[in-house]
């Protein structure tokens, strides 16, 4: 299944716009409750204006909730902004650590977005465990288990350390793209050979296309055979559908 993923999804990557350890921290915490769409809207102005920690730390915080409100929870995101930048002042000189344990202690940092810092900006191999991983793994039944914490650990254990990070960014594309939490597209699915829950959503293959989500339709629908020709995608319908890029 990871050899399949792999070639399933070539183009899996962190899709939030980052350029420093700190921006993508900045995003991963807006990124809570928010579309990876919705924060790369925000991002650009507000890296401009707040280029350093020490910048959030003295941020007008009336100003910084106006810019990233519309991603929102913009009180508990302002923040965590504002704690973070003073506390990687105060602690590391301005500057982002990149140890797991130095990175939960910072305001508005949790495993997950640690992970996401680590294994993108630092390249130390990380497990990023969303909605989407964990709905995956036990799906596929790597794992039974519910807490984040316990399942990083679990699939730690059965995934190479190198491929943790592109492991992470391959299994959430698959979620958002083509499994689904309600109807995945098992009919059109690259991993229906392999796949204990084959069946959860439609067989057929024409309406498992119809599922398939993305710009890589085209890459996806082609590796099981099939093109825009025999299933076009309906147009989207919400918010949320027109986000996955
Ligand atoms: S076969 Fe169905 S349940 Fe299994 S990974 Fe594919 S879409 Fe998901």
């Amino acid at each position: 299944m990871l050899r399949t993923l792999v070639a399933t999804h070539p183009d899996a990557h962190c899709e939030l716009d980052f350029t420093t350890p700190l921006e993508l921290a900045v995003a991963t915490i807006l990124s809570a409750q928010s579309t990876d769409k919705g924060v790369n809207a925000v991002t650009p102005a507000l890296f401009a204006r707040y280029p350093t920690a020490l910048d959030y730390a003295r941020a007008d915080r009336a100003e910084l909730e106006e810019m990233i409100h519309s991603t929102g929870f913009f009180r508990n995101k302002a923040n965590s902004l504002i704690g973070l930048g003073a506390a990687v002042v105060e602690r590391h000189d301005g500057v982002l650590p990149h140890t797991l344990d130095e990175l939960v202690q910072l305001p508005g940092i949790g495993r997950k977005t640690a992970n996401v810092i680590l294994g993108n900006a630092f390249d130390v191999p990380g497990i990023t465990v969303d909605t989407h991983f964990g709905r995956l793994v036990r799906r596929w039944g790597w794992t039974d288990l519910e807490d984040p914490v316990k399942v990083e650990h679990a699939i730690g254990e059965l995934v190479p350390k190198r491929d943790w990070t592109m492991t992470s960014h391959r299994v959430i594309f698959h979620g958002r793209r083509v499994c689904h939490a309600k109807k995945p597209a098992c009919g059109a699915c690259t991993l229906a050979a392999d796949c204990p829950a084959y069946g959860t959503g439609p067989t057929d293959p024409i309406q498992a296309a119809k599922l398939i989500k993305g710009p890589s339709r085209p890459h996806l629908l082609e590796m099981v055979g099939l093109s825009e020709d025999d299933a076009p995608a309906p147009a989207p319908r919400t918010a949320a559908e027109r986000d996955v890029p």
